[in-house]
């Protein structure tokens, strides 16, 4: 089952300049226990995507179902119903977490709000989700500033498991981690998409995170989608110069294998009313007269296989 549709979903902002077109025309579709990688540089709209198909930002158009029902604009017990389903964790778990709070209550706080269960339950349920995400019952009373990097993203895990929800949107969830830690994180998370059959759209600018959680790959670039396509094909047949030039950047382990590294030149183009072209054209080394006067379409190149560019199929 399809636990989240989204069709051509825009979000502009209103800017003294023009209107930002942060998120333009993308859709996708998720299904339960499954997980979408969104991938691209700072500003290219990724987190704006996250946050707006969760409804924590208005969209500007499109619309969003949520277990095949219509939630584009659903409000008051509906939206209730969808924020308790959909759920976040945060960059940075320091930032995200209250500082006057401590770990048991930041747990139960999301249980308090909805009212689920009496204060005995909550407290056992708290227990629960510590044991569950890894965290020993002794840091109950700790504040966040007590603990390191990991712990805390331990919290903001447990936080987000707390409703039992059936997606969470992870938005840079391991970048401010270090290494070590990063790969404990993700696979505590594939653990409980497992066992909780959790659909995730895991946003990230680092394409070899996403490499091993991911069953599909969302590349985005200044707001609109450049490719799409299941995880290992992106990897094995990358048709969209930006992807390519994303892959190239990914640190090899086999030194004997040699890659060229893309290096983007050129400005980037304002996201403040694109022009009518592809929006990559400006360092696309491909580029061409026709790149520079119509946007190309996303178009389905391969099964599943989708990428916006003029000369796919060319042999680059
Ligand atoms: Fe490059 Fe043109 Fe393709 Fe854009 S449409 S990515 S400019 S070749």
């Amino acid at each position: 089952m399809n636990t989240l549709e989204v069709r051509n979903l825009k979000k502009y902002f209103k800017t003294p300049r023009g209107m930002l077109h942060a998120v333009d025309n993308v859709s996708f579709t998720i299904q339960e226990g499954k997980t979408l990688g969104v991938v691209g540089e700072s500003g290219c709209g990724k987190s704006t995507l996250g946050r707006t198909v969760i409804r924590l930002l208005e969209k500007t158009d499109g619309e969003i179902f949520f277990e095949g029902q219509n939630v584009s604009d659903a409000k008051g017990k509906k939206l209730k119903a969808l924020r308790g389903n959909t759920q976040m964790i945060f960059q940075d778990p320091f930032s995200s977490l209250n500082p006057r709070m401590t770990v048991s209550q930041t747990i139960a706080e999301p249980m308090r709000i909805y009212k689920r269960g009496g204060r005995k339950e909550i407290v056992e349920r708290v227990r629960e989700l510590m044991e569950t995400v890894g965290l020993s019952q002794r840091f109950q009373d700790s504040y966040p500033h007590e603990l390191d990097g990991g712990r805390r993203q331990r919290i903001g895990v447990a936080r987000a498991l707390a409703l039992n929800p059936k997606l969470i949107v992870c938005d840079e969830p391991v970048s401010a981690l270090d290494v070590s830690i990063q790969a404990q994180i993700i696979n505590l998370m594939q653990n409980l998409q497992e066992q909780r059959n959790l659909a995730y759209i895991f946003i990230t600018h680092d394409l070899s995170v996403v490499r091993h959680i991911s069953d599909e790959i969302l590349v985005m670039y200044l707001g609109v989608e450049a490719e799409r396509c299941p995880a290992k094909e992106l990897f094995k047949n990358p048709a969209h110069p930006y992807t390519r030039a994303l892959l190239s950047a990914i640190p090899r382990v086999n030194i004997h294998k040699k890659t060229e590294r893309v290096i983007l030149e050129g400005e980037i183009t304002s996201p403040i009313d694109p022009p009518d072209a592809c929006r990559f054209a400006a360092r696309c080394q491909y580029a061409l007269d026709i790149c520079r006067r119509r946007e190309p379409a996303l178009t389905e190149i391969g099964e599943n296989h989708f990428a916006a560019c003029h000369r796919v199929g060319e042999a680059l």
